[in-house]
């Protein structure tokens, strides 16, 4: 069976989803027996001309040229991967919207700031169709085989649509709100398996929320130790601050 070309591509992002990748172990072998790797900066020479069967895409948009070169991408794919965070929300990128774009040109490059044009930070979905998404930063191998799957037998994947703490509670997590710690859980989309909580750190929301947060919940919680809803929102703006207008969420 002819095994699909597949690419992997980077736009602004620290490329550490790729490198997940390429640091999976064995599982790494399971992918290059599941894909012919066409093409993939980090981890080979060669260069594709011509279509693929799938492309994965890291990193978001944060200038004109990173647009074309998404649309280039998406018109020589069958099927475009949003990879990780920065793809699939903005992630980090975003937090620059928050400033005036010009001032944030200036403060960075100061007088070479002509040489580096920038732009709003936008999502993949935002610029070009995007069929599949692995969100996290960085993405988690167990996802990232599961959604190529899907993609290898042309159903979709269903992107879990319940919030971090469900997963946190059946890892039997010490919750830390009750250890005086603010903890996105409960209104991020799950999906991690909690993997920041289970290792002693908080979760960022950097999957993005969830579709239908417990915000009552929240706010209770919230009030239960103290807390800012203010602080709470400009927490989630870390990963989320390119969400649609009227929405509230990325993708
Ligand atoms: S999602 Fe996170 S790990 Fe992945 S490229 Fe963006 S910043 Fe790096
Ligand atoms: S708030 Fe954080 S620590 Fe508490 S249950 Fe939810 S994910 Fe776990
Ligand atoms: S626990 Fe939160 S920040 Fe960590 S990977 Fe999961 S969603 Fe992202």
């Amino acid at each position: 069976m002819r095994r699909p070309k597949t690419a992997f591509f980077d736009l602004s992002c620290c490329e550490g989803c790729q490198l997940q990748v390429v640091n999976a172990g064995e599982l790494l072998l399971e992918i290059v027996n599941l894909v012919d790797l066409v093409e993939f900066r980090e981890a080979m020479s060669e260069k594709h001309e011509g279509g693929f069967d799938v492309a994965f895409v890291e990193g978001s948009v944060t200038d004109e040229h990173a647009a074309a070169r998404l649309r280039e991408i998406r018109d020589r794919a069958k099927v475009l991967v949003a990879l990780g965070s920065c793809a699939s929300t903005g992630g980090v990128n975003g937090m620059k919207n928050a400033f005036d774009l010009a001032e944030v040109g200036r403060i960075v490059y100061g007088d070479g700031r002509r040489f580096f044009p920038t732009a709003t930070t936008r999502a993949l979905h935002q610029v070009v169709p995007v069929d599949y998404t692995v969100h996290g930063c960085p993405i988690a191998i167990p996802e990232f085989l599961a959604v190529l799957k899907c993609i290898l037998s042309g159903i979709p994947y269903t992107v879990p649509d319940q919030a971090v703490c469900t997963e946190c509670k059946r890892n039997e997590n010490v919750c830390l709100f009750d250890r005086g710690v603010t903890c996105l859980g409960p209104v991020t989309r799950a999906g991690c398996n909690s993997w920041c909580v289970n290792n002693g750190n908080v979760c960022y929301g950097c999957r993005g929320l969830v579709s239908n947060p417990n915000e009552k919940g929240m706010l209770q919680v919230l009030t239960a130790h103290g807390i800012s809803l203010e602080h709470v929102v400009r927490r989630m703006e870390m990963y989320n601050r390119c969400r649609e207008e009227g929405t509230g969420r990325g993708r």
